[in-house]
């Protein structure tokens, strides 16, 4: 089978390479892989600023959204046929990897397929446990490759709303930072609660990315024109913050505007040294008097995939053909390195794995 791989420390080192078909041993089913999603964490890998090989292997297959069809169900409860997106993380031994939120763990031994210590799902067949293979309907089948992405949001979100639920007032004007892939399921999972959303990128009003935000009933905030730092004045208490862009300046930035009873939800990772100079007490104070809550998450367990895939039922009844949208670039897995390139207008990029 044909396999995209990496060498991790490597530039560019992005290559399709012929390998052995993988064989299915007891409790593992055979998938054929459909589909793959792009991400920025494949684009930092193959520009050699991250992954890191499995065990005795001196590459790592790429890959970490995708969507299957079941080959040989071997010895487990799933059909032939059966659609299934794979999960990302492999726990280590500490108490939450256990208990199935390989999401928490303590100790960072665990494995990322296509990231950390595991294969990923850039190829054309893929043996795995069925604790790691989550079903999907069939009729997700074109979009089912934006679930794991969803899945990241679904855990913020989850876990924002029930921080918020520390207060009696309801979650009412909601800012989602960021409209890219994640910033843009954010927005509409949001948007399924009915919140009032406020979704804010640098690309003009006219651009894809705005349009799909205002095609589900948010509003799209070009942030040339208005910067987080005044939201608040325009648009009243803030009373949650997804923040999706990753960029430290613009984390800090949303601190600042969170409204009282407040939640801010990080999940953008930044990368590099950027110092910035922040009035600390005054930030301080305002984190206090305003009952302010901010916190980080990162990747996603079994129950928010599951989630997920009703999510992506919803949004997909609600406002059909929005999840394809999203899918800006298809390219077979011959020119897969063309997708580690960043496309402009370019939102999601899918590889065609059949
Ligand atoms: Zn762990």
């Amino acid at each position: 089978m044909k396999a995209g791989i990496v060498t991790p420390g490597q530039k560019d080192s992005a290559r399709l390479i012929e390998m052995d078909m993988p064989v299915i041993s007891s409790g593992q089913a055979l998938v054929r892989l459909l589909e793959l999603g792009i991400d920025g964490t494949d684009i930092e890998i193959n520009r050699g600023e991250y992954g890191e090989t499995p065990p005795d292997k001196d590459f790592i297959i790429l890959g970490h959204e995708a969507v299957g069809q079941i080959e040989n169900p071997g010895t487990t409860e799933l059909g032939k046929g059966d659609f299934v997106v794979p999960m990302v993380r492999r726990p280590d031994d500490c108490v939450n990897c256990q208990r199935g939120q390989l999401d928490m763990c303590l100790v960072g031994n665990y494995r990322e397929c296509g990231i950390k210590g595991a294969h990923g799902f850039l190829r054309e067949y893929l043996a795995e446990d069925v604790a790691f293979l989550v079903p999907v309907p069939k009729e997700l089948r074109n979009i089912a490759v934006l679930t794991e992405p969803t899945s990241i949001a679904t855990k913020g979100i989850e876990q924002a709303m029930e921080f918020h639920n520390r207060s009696a007032n309801p979650i009412d004007i909601a800012v989602v930072l960021g409209a890219g892939p994640l910033g843009l399921l954010t927005t509409a999972l949001l948007k399924l609660h009915d919140y009032n959303i406020y979704t804010l990128d640098v690309v003009p009003r006219s651009s894809v990315k705005a349009q799909l935000v205002e095609s589900v009933g948010a509003n799209y905030v070009d942030g040339n024109v208005s910067s987080v730092v005044s939201l608040a004045d325009k648009i009243g208490n803030l009373d949650l913050i997804m923040e999706a862009t990753g960029n430290s300046t613009v984390a800090f930035q949303a601190m600042s505007v969170l409204g009282i009873n407040g939640v801010l939800c990080l999940m953008g990772v930044s990368t590099g040294q950027k110092p910035l100079e922040v009035n600390a007490s005054c930030l301080n104070m305002q984190m206090v008097l305003g009952n302010k809550m901010v916190f980080g998450t990162v990747s996603s367990n079994r129950g928010h995939f599951e989630r997920s895939v009703e999510s992506l039922i919803h949004i997909e009844e609600r406002w059909p053909g929005w999840l394809s949208r999203l899918i800006t670039r298809r390219l077979t897995l011959d020119k897969f390195r063309d997708a580690l390139d960043p496309a402009p207008d370019n939102i999601k990029t899918v590889i065609e794995l059949t």
